[in-house]
């Protein structure tokens, strides 16, 4: 390859799928109150005693441990779990080992698509109808598409809202390929236990659950619960160490102290309760409903609004070119969604 070249030599050694692909993105805007990520606003407080671990040693590469504590949660067997540097990790590993297109309703998490576009797997995306459900026409597309794997975000990231548990089922029964049920906000939703004990009579079912939107995104860490016989098929992609020694001993630690969870979890719920009535009394905003950590709302100018928080230290997220003017609040401490309701206000009277 000639050294001096004005060509840069990109095209030659990357694929052209990569080349034209756009990464997932995260807001690298600097703000005091951050509430733009689905982050939970509160962190556990532990004591972990660095000294007694045995840093020069890898760590279990099977999370033993981590996966007899979830069992007992989860009502499932340790042999139901699959463990994940957080639940991207996972995405990637249900991807890399099964078939192509990869299906899912839109919007949603963009990780399916971008993941799916990496492996060169093809992506399929089917418009959620106009509550935010899955579609009438989804089963037809799946018959005739023939997906490899089709992912549910429910409680769905961005919109807020659940996919009907009815529609979930017939879309597990009417398929021939594994359906994950990714279940990242299900700690929040209301009269729901998600989707994990019907992984028990649907061998093609998985649910993915994952600690980052409950006080722990710092340490990543993400599971898949299903057929034991899947999963190690899944596990056969996986990285032998995944999971890192302080992320095992800091999870192990946490879930020992199960009120940690509790009480956040009712934390955030009432805040959001709370977040909901306050940009509901605002005109001219339409707010969409919500069981996961984060509301979803319409409002005129979208872009100034976003903007104007930014100049006051407030940072939400700008989905204006994925749902047309429309912005998404992550629940925060009741300061944080004090301060974000007045700017707001501020902004929408100006
Ligand atoms: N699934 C959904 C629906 C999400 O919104 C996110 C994070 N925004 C993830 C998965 C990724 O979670 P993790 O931090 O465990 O990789």
């Amino acid at each position: 390859m000639p050294e001096n070249s004005l060509e840069h030599p990109l095209k030659t050694l990357i694929r052209k799928e990569i080349l034209s692909l756009e990464g997932y993105r995260s807001e690298a805007i600097k703000a005091n109150i951050k509430l733009d990520a689905n982050e939970c606003p509160y962190s556990p407080s532990i004591t972990l005693n660095l000294r007694s671990l045995k840093l020069n040693r890898y760590p279990d590469p099977e999370a033993k441990d981590l996966k007899k504590l979830l069992s007992r949660m989860w009502d499932t067997g340790p042999e139901n779990i699959l463990q994940g540097n957080g639940s991207d990790e996972l995405i990637y590993y249900l991807i890399s080992v099964t078939g192509g297109p990869v299906l899912y309703p839109v919007p949603t998490f963009s990780m399916y698509g971008i993941i799916g576009r990496i492996l060169g797997k093809g992506i399929i995306e089917i418009p959620l109808d106009q509550n935010f459900d899955i579609p009438d026409n989804f089963i037809n597309v799946i018959r005739k598409q023939k997906p490899g794997i089709i992912f549910l975000s429910s409680p769905n990231n961005p919109t807020g809202n659940m996919f009907s548990e009815e529609k979930i089922v017939d879309v597990i029964k009417k398929s021939h390929c594994i359906v994950v049920v990714d279940e990242a906000y299900q700690p929040y939703a209301r009269n729901n236990n998600g989707f994990i004990p019907y992984t028990k009579k649907y061998k093609n079912l998985l649910v993915m659950r994952t600690f980052s939107k409950i006080g722990l995104a710092g340490i990543r860490l993400g599971f898949l619960i299903g057929d034991s016989r899947i999963l190690n098929e899944i596990n056969k992609a996986r990285l032998p160490y995944n999971v890192n020694l302080l992320t095992q001993n800091i999870a192990l630690e946490v879930l020992r102290k199960r009120s940690f969870f509790n009480n956040l979890i009712k934390r955030v719920i009432s805040e959001r309760e709370w977040l909901m009535k306050e940009l509901q009394s605002i005109n001219q905003i339409t707010v969409y409903p919500s069981d996961a950590n984060f509301i979803l709302f319409k409002i005129r100018n979208a872009g100034r609004i976003y903007k104007g928080l930014i100049k006051k230290d407030i940072l939400i997220k700008n989905l204006s070119n994925v749902i047309p003017d429309c912005l998404r609040v992550t629940v925060g401490r009741k300061e944080e969604n004090r301060a974000f309701i007045k700017a707001l206000k501020g902004l929408v009277s100006k």
